[in-house]
Protein backbone atom coordinates (compact mmCIF):
# COMPACT_ATOMS: atom_id res chain seq x y z
CA UNK A 1 0.00 0.00 0.00
CA UNK A 2 2.85 2.19 0.91
CA UNK A 3 4.72 1.60 -2.10
CA UNK A 4 1.62 2.54 -4.14
CA UNK A 5 0.83 5.65 -2.83
CA UNK A 6 4.54 6.75 -3.06
CA UNK A 7 4.71 6.20 -6.75
CA UNK A 8 1.41 7.80 -7.06
CA UNK A 9 3.51 10.77 -6.36
CA UNK A 10 6.03 10.71 -8.14
CA UNK A 11 3.76 10.34 -10.96
CA UNK A 12 1.85 13.46 -9.82
CA UNK A 13 4.70 15.09 -8.92
CA UNK A 14 6.01 14.72 -12.31
CA UNK A 15 2.92 16.25 -13.49
CA UNK A 16 2.73 19.60 -11.52
CA UNK A 17 5.97 20.53 -12.45
CA UNK A 18 6.42 23.93 -13.56
CA UNK A 19 6.70 24.73 -17.17
CA UNK A 20 7.63 27.24 -19.72
CA UNK A 21 8.17 27.56 -23.17
CA UNK A 22 8.28 29.86 -26.30
CA UNK A 23 5.07 30.11 -28.97
CA UNK A 24 5.09 30.58 -32.40
CA UNK A 25 3.37 33.83 -31.61
CA UNK A 26 1.55 36.24 -34.62
CA UNK A 27 -0.14 39.09 -34.77
CA UNK A 28 -2.89 39.38 -36.92
CA UNK A 29 -5.49 42.52 -36.61
CA UNK A 30 -3.79 43.39 -33.28
CA UNK A 31 -4.92 40.18 -31.84
CA UNK A 32 -1.73 37.56 -30.71
CA UNK A 33 -2.42 34.05 -32.07
CA UNK A 34 -0.48 31.08 -31.36
CA UNK A 35 -0.17 28.14 -33.31
CA UNK A 36 -2.69 25.45 -31.77
CA UNK A 37 -0.57 22.25 -32.78
CA UNK A 38 2.99 23.74 -31.42
CA UNK A 39 0.63 24.83 -28.25
CA UNK A 40 -1.18 21.41 -27.55
CA UNK A 41 2.26 19.72 -27.41
CA UNK A 42 4.20 21.91 -25.69
CA UNK A 43 0.86 21.41 -23.31
CA UNK A 44 1.50 17.25 -23.46
CA UNK A 45 -1.85 17.45 -24.33
CA UNK A 46 -3.65 14.67 -26.78
CA UNK A 47 -4.45 16.08 -30.11
CA UNK A 48 -7.27 14.81 -32.98
CA UNK A 49 -6.95 16.77 -36.36
CA UNK A 50 -10.41 16.37 -37.95
CA UNK A 51 -9.67 18.13 -41.51
CA UNK A 52 -12.53 17.66 -43.25
CA UNK A 53 -14.72 19.21 -40.56
CA UNK A 54 -12.07 21.63 -39.45
CA UNK A 55 -12.21 20.28 -36.27
CA UNK A 56 -8.89 20.37 -33.46
CA UNK A 57 -9.55 17.70 -30.75
CA UNK A 58 -6.94 19.20 -27.92
CA UNK A 59 -7.86 16.82 -24.81
CA UNK A 60 -11.25 16.95 -23.96
CA UNK A 61 -11.81 20.57 -26.11
CA UNK A 62 -13.04 21.21 -29.53
CA UNK A 63 -11.28 24.15 -31.36
CA UNK A 64 -13.32 25.28 -34.55
CA UNK A 65 -11.87 26.79 -37.78
CA UNK A 66 -13.60 30.51 -37.87
CA UNK A 67 -15.73 30.21 -34.38
CA UNK A 68 -15.42 31.76 -31.37
CA UNK A 69 -16.48 29.01 -29.00
CA UNK A 70 -14.71 26.23 -27.63
CA UNK A 71 -16.12 22.73 -26.80
CA UNK A 72 -15.15 21.61 -23.32
CA UNK A 73 -16.86 18.28 -22.14
CA UNK A 74 -20.45 20.24 -21.87
CA UNK A 75 -19.69 23.29 -21.83
CA UNK A 76 -19.17 26.07 -24.03
CA UNK A 77 -16.05 28.69 -23.60
CA UNK A 78 -16.07 31.99 -26.23
CA UNK A 79 -12.98 33.22 -26.87
CA UNK A 80 -12.41 36.96 -27.63
CA UNK A 81 -11.99 36.26 -31.60
CA UNK A 82 -12.54 32.98 -33.92
CA UNK A 83 -10.15 30.45 -34.48
CA UNK A 84 -8.18 31.07 -37.88
CA UNK A 85 -6.30 28.97 -40.33
CA UNK A 86 -3.36 30.21 -42.39
CA UNK A 87 -3.71 30.08 -46.24
CA UNK A 88 -0.67 28.86 -46.58
CA UNK A 89 -0.90 26.08 -44.45
CA UNK A 90 -3.92 23.84 -44.01
CA UNK A 91 -3.13 22.45 -41.04
CA UNK A 92 -2.87 25.49 -39.19
CA UNK A 93 -4.46 27.07 -36.31
CA UNK A 94 -4.38 29.54 -34.80
CA UNK A 95 -5.87 30.46 -31.40
CA UNK A 96 -6.45 33.84 -29.86
CA UNK A 97 -4.18 35.08 -26.63
CA UNK A 98 -4.84 35.07 -24.01
CA UNK A 99 -8.60 34.00 -23.72
CA UNK A 100 -7.62 29.99 -25.18
CA UNK A 101 -4.96 29.54 -22.63
CA UNK A 102 -8.03 30.10 -20.12
CA UNK A 103 -9.20 26.74 -21.62
CA UNK A 104 -6.21 24.98 -21.27
CA UNK A 105 -6.01 26.25 -17.59
CA UNK A 106 -9.72 24.33 -17.27
CA UNK A 107 -8.48 21.61 -19.30
CA UNK A 108 -5.50 21.04 -16.80
CA UNK A 109 -6.52 22.65 -13.45
CA UNK A 110 -2.92 24.78 -13.46
CA UNK A 111 -2.38 28.79 -14.18
CA UNK A 112 -0.66 29.41 -17.62
CA UNK A 113 0.49 32.91 -18.70
CA UNK A 114 1.61 34.29 -21.53
CA UNK A 115 4.36 37.55 -21.70
CA UNK A 116 3.44 38.92 -24.97
CA UNK A 117 7.11 40.79 -24.84
CA UNK A 118 8.74 37.12 -24.54
CA UNK A 119 6.57 35.62 -26.54
CA UNK A 120 7.01 32.89 -23.41
CA UNK A 121 4.18 30.59 -22.01
CA UNK A 122 4.02 29.81 -18.41
CA UNK A 123 2.64 26.83 -17.07
CA UNK A 124 3.27 27.66 -12.99
CA UNK A 125 1.14 25.72 -10.63
CA UNK A 126 3.27 27.59 -8.30
CA UNK A 127 1.29 30.82 -8.65
CA UNK A 128 -0.36 30.54 -5.10
CA UNK A 129 2.44 29.17 -3.74
CA UNK A 130 5.19 31.75 -3.54
CA UNK A 131 7.88 30.33 -1.81
CA UNK A 132 8.90 27.70 0.56
CA UNK A 133 11.52 28.45 3.37
CA UNK A 134 13.45 26.77 6.01
CA UNK A 135 14.32 28.39 9.22
CA UNK A 136 16.94 26.51 11.58
CA UNK A 137 17.44 27.31 14.64
CA UNK A 138 19.05 25.53 17.82
CA UNK A 139 16.03 24.72 19.26
CA UNK A 140 14.27 23.64 16.49
CA UNK A 141 13.03 24.47 13.00
CA UNK A 142 10.18 26.15 10.96
CA UNK A 143 9.46 25.47 7.52
CA UNK A 144 7.32 28.60 6.06
CA UNK A 145 4.69 28.49 2.90
CA UNK A 146 3.93 32.04 1.63
CA UNK A 147 0.44 31.53 -0.19
CA UNK A 148 -1.01 34.48 -2.45
CA UNK A 149 -4.40 33.90 -0.48
CA UNK A 150 -5.47 31.77 2.69
CA UNK A 151 -6.50 28.85 2.42
CA UNK A 152 -8.45 25.83 4.32
CA UNK A 153 -5.44 24.04 5.93
CA UNK A 154 -6.13 20.41 8.14
CA UNK A 155 -3.22 18.79 9.52
CA UNK A 156 -3.07 15.11 10.60
CA UNK A 157 -0.06 13.64 12.70
CA UNK A 158 0.17 10.41 12.48
CA UNK A 159 3.93 9.46 13.81
CA UNK A 160 6.11 10.06 11.68
CA UNK A 161 4.20 11.26 9.01
CA UNK A 162 2.99 15.09 9.27
CA UNK A 163 0.38 15.52 7.03
CA UNK A 164 -0.67 19.21 5.80
CA UNK A 165 -4.09 19.39 3.48
CA UNK A 166 -4.40 22.89 1.94
CA UNK A 167 -7.63 22.51 -0.29
CA UNK A 168 -7.61 24.46 -3.52
CA UNK A 169 -3.77 24.82 -3.29
CA UNK A 170 -1.97 23.82 -6.56
CA UNK A 171 1.61 23.44 -6.39
CA UNK A 172 4.55 22.96 -7.79
CA UNK A 173 6.60 19.92 -6.56
CA UNK A 174 10.20 20.89 -7.60
CA UNK A 175 9.52 23.67 -4.63
CA UNK A 176 9.98 21.14 -1.81
CA UNK A 177 12.42 19.05 -3.64
CA UNK A 178 15.72 20.36 -1.31
CA UNK A 179 13.85 20.54 1.97
CA UNK A 180 14.39 17.58 3.75
CA UNK A 181 18.08 17.94 2.77
CA UNK A 182 18.37 21.11 4.43
CA UNK A 183 15.97 20.02 7.23
CA UNK A 184 17.76 18.30 10.33
CA UNK A 185 14.50 17.06 11.75
CA UNK A 186 12.22 15.99 8.27
CA UNK A 187 13.72 13.15 6.21
CA UNK A 188 11.35 13.26 3.71
CA UNK A 189 8.54 15.60 1.77
CA UNK A 190 6.15 14.02 -0.33
CA UNK A 191 3.78 16.65 -2.30
CA UNK A 192 0.50 14.95 -3.35
CA UNK A 193 -1.57 16.87 -5.68
CA UNK A 194 -5.02 16.09 -7.00
CA UNK A 195 -7.41 18.55 -7.94
CA UNK A 196 -9.19 19.67 -4.82
CA UNK A 197 -5.81 19.85 -2.45
CA UNK A 198 -2.63 19.15 -2.53
CA UNK A 199 -1.23 17.48 0.71
CA UNK A 200 2.06 17.72 1.99
CA UNK A 201 3.48 14.65 4.04
CA UNK A 202 6.67 15.46 6.04
CA UNK A 203 8.10 12.75 7.31
CA UNK A 204 9.43 13.50 10.22
CA UNK A 205 12.79 12.53 12.45
CA UNK A 206 13.14 11.34 15.95
CA UNK A 207 14.44 14.15 17.15
CA UNK A 208 11.35 15.96 17.14
CA UNK A 209 9.04 16.41 20.23
CA UNK A 210 6.27 18.61 18.96
CA UNK A 211 4.98 20.07 15.46
CA UNK A 212 2.59 23.18 15.41
CA UNK A 213 1.44 24.99 12.36
CA UNK A 214 0.92 28.27 13.01
CA UNK A 215 -1.37 30.66 10.49
CA UNK A 216 -0.13 34.38 10.16
CA UNK A 217 -0.34 37.36 7.72
CA UNK A 218 -4.53 36.47 7.62
CA UNK A 219 -3.17 32.82 6.76
CA UNK A 220 -1.17 33.96 3.95
CA UNK A 221 1.92 32.17 5.54
CA UNK A 222 1.87 28.73 7.25
CA UNK A 223 4.28 28.24 9.58
CA UNK A 224 5.23 24.42 10.15
CA UNK A 225 6.85 24.81 13.84
CA UNK A 226 9.18 21.87 14.40
CA UNK A 227 10.32 21.77 18.15
CA UNK A 228 13.89 20.19 19.00
CA UNK A 229 13.71 17.20 22.29
CA UNK A 230 16.16 17.13 24.13
CA UNK A 231 16.79 20.80 23.89
CA UNK A 232 15.67 21.92 27.46
CA UNK A 233 18.25 19.73 28.90
CA UNK A 234 21.08 20.25 26.96
CA UNK A 235 20.29 24.27 27.79
CA UNK A 236 19.15 23.47 31.25
CA UNK A 237 22.68 21.69 32.25
CA UNK A 238 24.34 24.84 29.81
CA UNK A 239 22.95 27.43 32.11
CA UNK A 240 23.81 25.37 35.46
CA UNK A 241 27.45 25.16 34.10
CA UNK A 242 27.25 29.08 33.55
CA UNK A 243 25.82 29.06 37.43
CA UNK A 244 28.69 26.59 38.31
CA UNK A 245 31.53 29.26 36.99
CA UNK A 246 30.69 31.66 39.91
CA UNK A 247 27.98 33.12 39.79
CA UNK A 248 28.60 36.79 38.06
CA UNK A 249 28.48 39.77 40.31
CA UNK A 250 25.19 41.80 39.66
CA UNK A 251 26.93 45.56 38.42
CA UNK A 252 24.53 47.41 35.92
CA UNK A 253 20.85 47.67 36.68
CA UNK A 254 18.65 48.76 34.34
CA UNK A 255 15.57 49.63 34.89
CA UNK A 256 12.02 50.31 33.17
CA UNK A 257 9.99 52.85 33.60
CA UNK A 258 6.51 51.38 31.36
CA UNK A 259 5.01 53.44 29.13
CA UNK A 260 5.18 57.36 28.42
CA UNK A 261 4.94 60.16 26.20
CA UNK A 262 2.05 59.21 23.81
CA UNK A 263 1.58 56.23 25.94
CA UNK A 264 0.23 56.91 29.76
CA UNK A 265 -0.31 53.03 29.76
CA UNK A 266 -3.34 52.54 32.52
CA UNK A 267 -4.91 55.44 33.94
CA UNK A 268 -6.79 54.76 37.09
CA UNK A 269 -8.53 55.50 39.92
CA UNK A 270 -8.41 59.02 40.56
CA UNK A 271 -6.87 59.42 37.19
CA UNK A 272 -3.72 58.42 38.41
CA UNK A 273 -1.07 57.32 35.45
CA UNK A 274 0.74 54.30 35.30
CA UNK A 275 3.52 55.91 33.25
CA UNK A 276 3.76 58.71 36.03
CA UNK A 277 3.60 56.50 38.84
CA UNK A 278 6.58 53.97 37.23
CA UNK A 279 8.91 56.97 36.79
CA UNK A 280 8.48 58.00 40.07
CA UNK A 281 9.20 54.79 41.76
CA UNK A 282 12.05 54.57 39.14
CA UNK A 283 13.83 57.22 40.00
CA UNK A 284 13.60 56.75 43.95
CA UNK A 285 14.76 52.94 42.98
CA UNK A 286 17.37 54.39 41.12
CA UNK A 287 18.96 56.57 43.62
CA UNK A 288 18.93 53.85 46.16
CA UNK A 289 20.72 51.24 44.62
CA UNK A 290 23.01 53.55 43.38
CA UNK A 291 24.28 54.46 47.33
CA UNK A 292 24.36 51.03 47.44
CA UNK A 293 26.72 50.97 44.57
CA UNK A 294 25.36 49.46 41.51
CA UNK A 295 25.39 51.26 38.36
CA UNK A 296 22.20 52.26 37.06
CA UNK A 297 20.83 52.67 34.01
CA UNK A 298 17.50 54.06 32.76
CA UNK A 299 15.22 53.17 29.78
CA UNK A 300 13.65 56.79 30.56
CA UNK A 301 14.32 58.94 33.11
CA UNK A 302 11.50 61.65 31.83
CA UNK A 303 8.01 61.37 30.47
CA UNK A 304 9.14 60.29 27.28
CA UNK A 305 7.79 57.42 24.66
CA UNK A 306 9.81 54.44 23.83
CA UNK A 307 9.55 51.56 22.01
CA UNK A 308 8.91 48.45 23.81
CA UNK A 309 11.61 46.09 21.61
CA UNK A 310 13.88 49.15 22.33
CA UNK A 311 13.72 48.43 25.85
CA UNK A 312 15.73 45.00 26.15
CA UNK A 313 18.23 46.29 23.75
CA UNK A 314 19.48 49.21 25.33
CA UNK A 315 19.49 47.23 28.78
CA UNK A 316 21.80 44.41 26.49
CA UNK A 317 23.92 47.12 25.03
CA UNK A 318 24.66 48.29 28.63
CA UNK A 319 25.71 45.29 29.29
CA UNK A 320 23.50 45.00 32.12
CA UNK A 321 23.16 42.49 34.58
CA UNK A 322 19.31 42.77 35.61
CA UNK A 323 16.06 44.39 34.06
CA UNK A 324 13.42 45.63 35.87
CA UNK A 325 10.13 46.43 33.98
CA UNK A 326 8.26 48.60 36.08
CA UNK A 327 4.15 48.71 35.72
CA UNK A 328 0.98 48.77 37.41
CA UNK A 329 -1.87 46.24 36.90
CA UNK A 330 -5.82 47.54 35.80
CA UNK A 331 -8.41 46.17 35.26
CA UNK A 332 -11.93 47.42 33.42
CA UNK A 333 -15.23 46.88 35.24
CA UNK A 334 -16.30 49.21 38.44
CA UNK A 335 -16.84 45.95 40.56
CA UNK A 336 -14.19 44.22 39.44
CA UNK A 337 -11.44 47.03 40.52
CA UNK A 338 -13.14 47.44 43.67
CA UNK A 339 -11.88 43.95 44.05
CA UNK A 340 -8.85 43.36 41.73
CA UNK A 341 -5.77 44.78 44.02
CA UNK A 342 -2.28 43.40 44.75
CA UNK A 343 1.31 43.26 43.04
CA UNK A 344 2.74 40.31 40.97
CA UNK A 345 6.35 40.13 39.10
CA UNK A 346 6.51 37.99 36.31
CA UNK A 347 8.81 36.63 34.01
CA UNK A 348 9.14 35.52 30.23
CA UNK A 349 7.63 32.29 29.65
CA UNK A 350 4.98 30.65 27.72
CA UNK A 351 1.70 29.59 28.49
CA UNK A 352 0.36 31.09 32.23
CA UNK A 353 -3.63 31.84 32.89
CA UNK A 354 -5.75 33.46 31.18
CA UNK A 355 -5.46 36.46 33.72
CA UNK A 356 -1.77 36.31 32.97
CA UNK A 357 -1.76 36.17 29.06
CA UNK A 358 -4.95 39.07 29.46
CA UNK A 359 -2.05 40.88 31.31
CA UNK A 360 0.78 40.76 28.94
CA UNK A 361 -1.70 41.34 26.29
CA UNK A 362 -2.63 45.28 27.62
CA UNK A 363 1.12 45.89 28.42
CA UNK A 364 2.05 44.44 24.99
CA UNK A 365 -0.41 47.25 23.77
CA UNK A 366 2.58 50.10 23.37
CA UNK A 367 3.21 48.15 20.05
CA UNK A 368 0.08 49.47 18.32
CA UNK A 369 1.63 53.11 19.08
CA UNK A 370 4.77 52.39 17.56
CA UNK A 371 4.31 54.40 13.90
CA UNK A 372 6.01 51.69 11.48
CA UNK A 373 3.84 48.47 13.24
CA UNK A 374 0.64 46.77 13.23
CA UNK A 375 -0.67 45.74 16.38
CA UNK A 376 0.86 42.22 17.24
CA UNK A 377 0.24 41.58 21.01
CA UNK A 378 0.94 38.23 21.46
CA UNK A 379 4.46 36.21 20.89
CA UNK A 380 3.78 33.65 18.62
CA UNK A 381 4.44 30.08 18.85
CA UNK A 382 6.93 29.77 16.04
CA UNK A 383 8.46 33.21 18.25
CA UNK A 384 8.43 30.99 21.47
CA UNK A 385 10.67 28.58 19.83
CA UNK A 386 13.34 31.07 18.71
CA UNK A 387 13.39 32.68 22.41
CA UNK A 388 13.71 29.47 23.79
CA UNK A 389 17.35 29.87 24.32
CA UNK A 390 16.66 33.19 26.34
CA UNK A 391 14.55 31.38 27.88
CA UNK A 392 16.38 28.44 29.06
CA UNK A 393 19.72 30.16 30.06
CA UNK A 394 17.66 33.06 32.07
CA UNK A 395 14.41 31.96 33.07
CA UNK A 396 15.46 30.20 36.36
CA UNK A 397 17.32 33.07 37.33
CA UNK A 398 14.69 35.52 36.58
CA UNK A 399 12.35 33.59 38.94
CA UNK A 400 14.54 33.30 41.38
CA UNK A 401 14.79 37.21 41.17
CA UNK A 402 10.55 37.40 41.02
CA UNK A 403 11.11 35.10 44.56
CA UNK A 404 13.38 37.56 46.09
CA UNK A 405 10.88 40.54 44.74
CA UNK A 406 7.71 38.71 46.44
CA UNK A 407 9.38 37.95 49.66
CA UNK A 408 10.42 41.79 49.95
CA UNK A 409 7.20 42.55 48.95
CA UNK A 410 4.61 40.12 51.52
CA UNK A 411 3.07 41.91 54.06
CA UNK A 412 3.39 45.49 53.35
CA UNK A 413 0.54 47.60 51.93
CA UNK A 414 -0.04 46.24 48.44
CA UNK A 415 -1.38 43.02 48.97
CA UNK A 416 0.41 39.50 47.36
CA UNK A 417 -1.79 37.86 44.62
CA UNK A 418 -2.34 34.46 44.67
CA UNK A 419 1.36 33.35 44.61
CA UNK A 420 2.76 36.95 44.17
CA UNK A 421 4.37 35.51 40.85
CA UNK A 422 3.95 34.31 37.34
CA UNK A 423 4.50 33.84 33.78
CA UNK A 424 3.59 35.27 30.38
CA UNK A 425 4.59 36.59 26.70
CA UNK A 426 5.39 39.93 27.85
CA UNK A 427 7.69 41.98 24.74
CA UNK A 428 9.23 43.58 26.54
CA UNK A 429 11.19 41.11 27.98
CA UNK A 430 11.98 39.90 24.66
CA UNK A 431 15.85 40.28 23.82
CA UNK A 432 17.05 41.20 27.59
CA UNK A 433 20.03 38.77 27.76
CA UNK A 434 20.29 39.20 31.58
CA UNK A 435 17.74 38.01 34.56
CA UNK A 436 14.41 40.16 34.00
CA UNK A 437 11.34 40.45 35.45
CA UNK A 438 8.61 42.65 35.06
CA UNK A 439 6.44 44.10 38.58
CA UNK A 440 3.25 44.84 37.78
CA UNK A 441 3.77 47.20 41.77
CA UNK A 442 -0.40 47.23 42.13
CA UNK A 443 -3.70 47.85 40.76
CA UNK A 444 -3.82 51.17 39.84
CA UNK A 445 -7.74 51.03 39.70
CA UNK A 446 -7.84 49.42 42.74
CA UNK A 447 -8.49 52.88 45.27
CA UNK A 448 -6.26 51.86 48.13
CA UNK A 449 -3.36 50.29 45.72
CA UNK A 450 -3.87 53.52 43.57
CA UNK A 451 -3.75 55.94 46.43
CA UNK A 452 -0.89 54.73 47.78
CA UNK A 453 1.68 54.10 44.50
CA UNK A 454 0.54 57.83 44.27
CA UNK A 455 2.19 59.19 47.52
CA UNK A 456 5.57 60.43 48.25
CA UNK A 457 5.77 57.52 51.19
CA UNK A 458 4.41 55.00 49.20
CA UNK A 459 6.64 55.25 46.47
CA UNK A 460 9.33 55.01 48.74
CA UNK A 461 8.17 52.37 50.33
CA UNK A 462 7.92 50.35 46.97
CA UNK A 463 11.30 51.06 45.90
CA UNK A 464 12.79 50.42 49.14
CA UNK A 465 11.22 47.06 48.53
CA UNK A 466 12.89 46.45 45.40
CA UNK A 467 15.80 47.47 46.43
CA UNK A 468 15.95 44.92 49.15
CA UNK A 469 15.31 42.09 47.20
CA UNK A 470 17.46 42.68 44.40
CA UNK A 471 20.37 43.67 47.35
CA UNK A 472 19.67 40.03 48.00
CA UNK A 473 19.46 38.46 44.46
CA UNK A 474 22.89 39.63 44.04
CA UNK A 475 24.58 38.21 46.85
ZN1 LIG B 1 2.27 48.91 31.98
Amino acid sequence: MLRILFILAIGIAVQATAQDFNLQVEKMNGIAYADGVDLGKKLKMNMTWQSEAGILQIGNSSWALGSAWVNLKDTSFLLQAVVKSKITSKQSFWLPLPSSLRVFEKLLNRPIEYDSASAKIYSKPTKDLWSVNLDSKENGEVVELKLSKPFVVETFYTKPNYLLRINGLVIDSTMFSDLAKKSSMISRVIPIQDKQSVQITLVIKDNCEGIELVKKDEGKTLQVVLRKKHYETKAASSSSAAQGSGSKKIKTIVLDPGHGGKDPGAIGYNSYKEKEIVLAVGLKLKSKLEEKGFTVKMTRDSDEFIELAKRPKMASDWGGDLFLSLHCNAIEGKERQQRAEGFTFYILRAGGSEEDKAIARRENQAIALESDKKGKMEISPAEWIILDNQLALYAEKSALLAGYLVESFDGGSIRKVQKGASQAGFMVLVGAYMPAVLAELGFITHPNDATYMSTEKGQNEIAENLAKAIVNFSK
